[in-house]
């Protein structure tokens, strides 16, 4: 049984710009119509929405599924146990409005059972895209997920052990990281030749290239390697955090073609509660040149690492803004439309379109004026399905 719903009287904000519609209805899973309120409502259940906006379900572009925010430990090897709390985090995700997420690696494919079950409409939660066992080096950033290789013909085995398990991409750490000890988020992890090497083996499988860097080395090894998205993109080098912003290495970013997805959770206001500090400025310097150069950000925000909640990228995006200085609404196109576009989903969500799934978050009052709004959902669908029910805010009639 499939029924309509009609959303009427909403703000839609449909991924891009503010439509000039009032409605939006959908039935099963897809959007079917976005317009006048008055040719839309027949033969649905209405919801009047007098003051909310309607906007496409957020998209973090990295998180980690498997990962504990409240365990300081560096991780180890994965442990069966931790499924049920990894279903936890799904429900919370979703419940907060973020209806796909990217999981940018976990060291026994749980997250891959957990985006089949999702899928399945079994249990709630995202739509999730899962990387699987990240590629490192031997000893390198990640290597107790399993995933080490000491040279491309070993990072081939690796790869094609993540396509048996189903992974949807491919995730390659280009540099160091700070979670594992003895490795340095300043040095790359391989060189451009096995880097390009693992993209075209990926690119060949249909997959895309996620790729965690750094330092700025890696940075430009990984633009030269061709990957799909730079994570982090720290710009480390010998003075520290965000010390080595090179204009160079942003416009290779640019010419071949790689989204940045720059990982700023909620946390990094300490940043912006501290102007007179180094890091703020070192930042907004490399940003505001990034964003000069044409970098296309995608909104992410590394959960699971310590105190970083799976369910926090809508509070993580006004700090992002507030850092980056984007408007508004180029933050929220970078957790929607632009996001859906650099995971190759937009067949499928990030924008509010008649044939796309039903994935909808309902905020009370303007998000593009105030994107703290956010933080407040009011009505949550995930591929047309009520997560967080409407009712009690919006009066149905
Ligand atoms: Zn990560």
């Amino acid at each position: 049984m499939t029924s309509a719903t009609c959303l009427t009287g909403i703000r839609i904000w449909d991924g891009e710009e503010l439509s000039d519609a009032d409605a939006l209805r959908f039935e099963g899973e897809r959007i079917t119509a976005v317009g006048d309120a008055r040719e839309l409502v027949a033969g649905a259940t209405e919801i009047d929405c007098q003051g909310a906006t309607a906007i496409p379900g957020l998209i973090d572009a990295h998180v980690h599924m498997e990962l504990n925010p409240d365990d300081r430990a560096p991780p180890t090897r994965s442990d069966a146990g931790i499924y049920p709390h990894m279903r936890e985090r799904a429900r919370s995700m979703v419940e907060a409005g973020i209806t796909t997420a990217r999981d940018l690696g976990g060291g026994a494919w749980y997250e891959l059972r957990l985006r089949d079950e999702i899928a399945s409409g079994a249990i709630p939660g995202p739509r999730l895209i899962c990387a699987g066992q990240p590629i490192t080096c031997v000893g390198g950033h990640c290597h107790f997920w399993g995933g080490e290789a000491a040279d491309l013909a070993a990072a081939e085995v690796v790869l094609q052990r993540q396509l048996t398990h189903g992974v949807d991409l491919i995730k390659v750490m280009a540099s160091g990281g700070v979670m594992t000890r003895g490795s340095r988020p300043l040095a790359p992890q391989f060189d451009v030749e096995t880097l390009s090497g693992i993209v075209e083996m990926a690119h060949q499988h249909g997959r895309q290239v996620a790729a965690h860097c750094h330092g700025t080395e890696a940075i430009e090894f990984a633009a030269r390697a061709r990957v799909n998205s730079i994570e982090h993109c720290s710009w480390v080098g010998p003075e520290g955090w965000a010390s080595d912003y090179q204009d160079t290495v942003a416009a290779l970013i640019v010419e071949h073609g790689a989204h940045v997805s720059p990982t700023v959770n909620k946390g990094w206001q300490r940043y912006l509660d501290n102007p007179t500090g180094k890091i703020l400025p070192r930042l907004r310097h490399a940003y505001e040149h990034m964003l000069a150069k044409g970098v296309r950000f995608i909104a992410s925000t590394d959960a699971g690492i310590p105190g970083v909640y799976h369910k926090d990228l809508p509070k993580a995006l006004p700090v992002f803004a507030g850092i980056s200085r984007m408007t508004n609404e180029q933050t929220l196109a970078s957790a929607t439309s632009t996001s859906a576009d650099a995971l190759g989903l937009s067949g499928t969500t990030g924008r509010l379109k008649p044939g796309l799934a039903a994935d909808v978050l309902l905020v009370d009052g303007n998000p593009l004026e105030d994107l703290t709004a956010l933080a407040t959902p009011i009505g949550v669908w995930s591929r047309g399905r009520s997560v967080t029910p409407a009712s009690g805010v919006c009066a149905s009639p």
